[in-house]
């Protein structure tokens, strides 16, 4: 007999098939129309782009395992869990080297203006002109925002186009880059800003106005992180009044995103939350999820548990 899980979001066709060939998965509906059903169910698969209320776990009386598929955990409903012991694991790590060379790309592709000129030459504009000059990367002062797995990774690509580095967190890690305890003084002091941190209550809207503002006209903003990080309203304002030079987003405050005033903007560079979606991530994290799940039900040490801070 499989053992029964509550899977809230969906997988690729080839992931799900992986799932569904060890454990019998059933969805929310399913599960909130069968009581005996829901009395059987002793994991929960998701994925980090989906929020869970605290109310799914309540009506799940044998859930021992939440599996979510990607390394933020800012939707899932910890503090229940941990209250009735429940075990929560997230794929950290195996995600690091796709989000930082996404994050990488999209700055480059902003200060290169890599869209506008793949448009100038499909649209024959080339024909009558040269575009205007874009932006070097070599010598800018780049700034992170949550300096973890996957800063330090995006820190350690960009060294070698010759920036300077330094960055912001809660703590000083004492590595050879510079720590700013002072966001704002960051901002000031970078010509880009990465952004990194973790979503959730504690970094909501961390780059308010302020920041913004610190990082001013020439300064560009990368979000690799979440939307909540970001005062978007702020950023729009921002980016229409050109007091910042640019964004590359590859998160959103609502997502999916259709902002019609961020799609009318030429300083921006917009992508539908990729940073983990690569062929090659995405079965890593596939494993993970299975990993965990196999180690949980045999009893054997979580390969990736999320611990709760605090
Ligand atoms: P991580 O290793 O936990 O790193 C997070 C870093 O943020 C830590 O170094 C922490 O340093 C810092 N931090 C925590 N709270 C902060 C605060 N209030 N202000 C400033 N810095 C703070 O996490 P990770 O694996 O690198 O992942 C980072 C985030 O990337 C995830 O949480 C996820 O939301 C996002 N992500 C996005 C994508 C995508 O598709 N775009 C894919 C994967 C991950 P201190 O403890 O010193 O503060």
């Amino acid at each position: 007999m499989k053992i029964d899980l509550l899977q809230v979001g969906a997988y690729a066709p080839a992931h799900q098939a992986q799932l569904d060939a060890e454990f019998s998965s059933h969805s929310l509906e399913a599960v909130e129309a069968d009581p005996a059903l829901a009395g059987r169910i002793r994991g929960l698969v998701t994925r980090s782009n989906v929020t869970l209320a605290a109310d799914v776990l309540a009506r799940l009386p044998q859930l021992e395992i939440v599996a979510t598929f990607g390394v933020g955990y800012d939707g899932l409903p910890l503090a229940a869990a941990a209250a009735r012991g429940i075990a929560v694991t997230n794929t950290p790590e195996v995600l690091n080297t796709a989000v930082a060379e996404l994050c990488v790309g999209m700055l480059l592709g902003l200060m290169r203006r890599l869209p506008a000129a793949d448009r100038f030459v499909r649209d024959g504009q080339w024909m009558n002109g040269t575009m205007a000059l874009g932006t070097s990367l070599s010598g800018k002062r780049v700034g992170v925002v949550g300096l973890g797995r996957i800063g330090k990774d995006i820190a350690r690509r960009l060294e070698p186009f010759g920036v300077s580095l330094a960055y912001h967190g809660r703590s000083d890690q004492h590595l050879a880059w510079r720590y700013e305890p002072d966001l704002v003084r960051l901002a000031q002091d970078s010509d880009v800003l990465i952004v990194a941190a973790p979503g959730g209550p504690a970094t909501r809207k961390l780059i308010d106005r302020a920041v913004l503002d610190a990082l001013g006209p020439q300064g560009v903003l990368v979000n690799i992180a979440r939307g909540s990080l970001v005062d978007q309203a702020a950023l729009i304002e921002a980016l229409e009044q050109k007091t910042l030079g640019g964004a590359a987003l590859d998160v959103f405050e609502q997502e999916p995103c259709a902002d019609v005033r961020l799609a009318a903007l030429e300083n921006v560079l917009l992508a539908p939350h990729l940073g983990s979606a690569t062929v090659e991530t995405r079965q890593a994290m596939m494993d993970l999820v299975l990993d965990n799940l196999r180690c949980h039900f045999a009893g054997q040490a979580l390969p990736t548990p999320v611990i709760m801070e605090g």
